[in-house]
């Protein structure tokens, strides 16, 4: 496994914040990735569940080119056409009755932010001045601002940065009975990810976010939906949370980033109409948010997505699981929903070995956890792709012989 040239030269200059795989990309075509050496590899990690049209997608790359030869950035001093038409757009996939509005920003952990604040917000106006907590679950991950920070359930994180703001609690991640114990009268909002990303791809259990939905309503407190990683198609419906809630017994909040803008940055903070309202001019803002280029990729980012959604993305994910389960002897636990997918090696093995093996396979996948993969290609894959790309991960699984261990361990 050679180390790119580029690594040294990033060293003197670069934060050393990214633990990075040993690839430099230059150029990408779907769900296709050629790096420095002009080595083919098959993206089934799209930059972190981002590139859902595929890479260069010719209609996102139109859009983006055409916008930012037209009119590129104007603040948000002034109206700005494709901003309005992008949260019409975002607001009819919540489809709550009463209607939506967004607040754009650039990122996940942007647009989480403005989810906290909004709750914060909303519960002291609605409920008293010391109604500002947000109860979110272990494991969790919102993002590495100071308060998405907080947020997050990984304590060992927080240490390093404290102090951290205040307000936050966590319960485990599927426990209806925790989460309504943890529900009390400073309570303002629940966070949730409709299945936990970074954990590792953690469904909850049926049921879980249906009976968070029904606790926060008898509690009055706001349902907040992290679909930053889930969202905008990956699991088959347009919100992953859409499997159990929909319509008016939909979340108060959903925050997206990643697939939106298909790489290109945007996050955005989507809040029932009686909770937007809740915020006045200067209470939140952003130089880039909701700028007229960002919203130009995210809405060809959605016509791409929309119409393969949900019997394509349903296809291509049965397929690309079915496939998994069988790399192992003996069958292999796969996680996740619609194309959004952990593949669990079983205890002790290494996942960081089996990612570099993919690698070299010509397969890029992530190591979500110590000993599961991650796989979230470009929902654009054909069935093709998906083969090969099984046949990529078998040959890899094949030449780490410890890549696979059965529960006991003993193969
Ligand atoms: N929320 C979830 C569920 C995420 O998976 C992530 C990133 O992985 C974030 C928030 C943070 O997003 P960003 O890195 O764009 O700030």
């Amino acid at each position: 496994m050679s180390i790119p040239p580029i690594a040294e030269r990033e060293r003197a200059v670069l934060w050393p914040t990214y633990a990075r795989a040993p690839r430099q990309f230059i150029r990408g075509e779907g769900v296709r990735l050629y790096d420095t050496e002009g080595r083919e590899h098959l993206d089934f990690l799209g930059g972190i569940a981002t590139v859902a049209a595929g890479h260069a997608n010719p209609h996102v790359v139109a859009a983006v080119t055409a916008q930012l030869g037209r009119l590129g950035h104007t603040s948000n001093l002034y109206f700005t056409g494709p901003q309005v038409e992008l949260a019409e757009r975002l607001a009819g996939h919540l489809g709550a009755p009463q209607g939506a509005a967004v607040f754009f920003g650039n990122s996940g952990a942007e647009a989480n932010e403005a989810a906290i604040k909004v709750a914060r917000r909303w519960g002291r106006a609605n409920r008293g001045p010391d109604v500002v907590g947000i109860v979110a679950t272990d494991g969790a991950f919102h993002g590495r601002t100071l308060a998405t920070l907080a947020a997050t359930g990984k304590p060992a994180l927080h240490p390093t940065f404290a102090p951290l703001p205040q307000g936050f609690s966590h319960v485990p991640y599927g426990d209806l009975d925790a989460l309504e114990k943890a529900i009390g009268p400073g309570t303002a909002a629940v966070l949730l990810e409709p299945i936990q990303g970074e954990a590792g791809i953690q469904v909850p259990p049926a049921g879980y976010l249906a009976g968070a939905r029904e606790l926060t309503r008898r509690a009055g407190v706001l349902l907040l939906m992290d679909e930053v990683q889930g969202g905008m198609g990956r699991t088959g419906t347009f919100f992953a949370h859409q499997h159990e809630l929909s319509g008016a017994d939909g979340p108060d909040v959903v925050t997206m980033a990643k697939a939106l803008g298909n790489g290109y940055p945007i996050g955005a903070c989507l809040a029932v109409r009686e909770v937007a309202e809740v915020m006045r001019p200067g209470d939140h803002g952003s130089t880039f948010g909701g700028g007229p280029v960002a919203c130009a990729a995210a809405m060809a980012t959605l016509d791409v997505v929309e119409p393969l959604l949900p019997g394509h993305v349903e296809a291509m994910g049965r397929r690309l699981a079915a496939g998994l389960a069988n790399l192992g002897p003996g069958g292999l636990q796969v996680r996740g929903r619609g194309l959004w997918l952990a593949l669990e090696l079983g205890e002790g093995a290494d996942a960081k070995a089996v990612a570099l093996a993919a690698l070299d396979q010509g397969l890029v996948v992530n190591p979500v956890t110590g000993t599961a993969l991650r796989l979230a290609p470009p929902l654009t894959v054909t069935a093709g792709e998906v083969d090969e790309a099984l046949v990529r991960l078998g040959r890899a699984l094949g030449s780490s012989p410890d890549a696979v261990r059965p529960p006991g361990g003993t193969t």
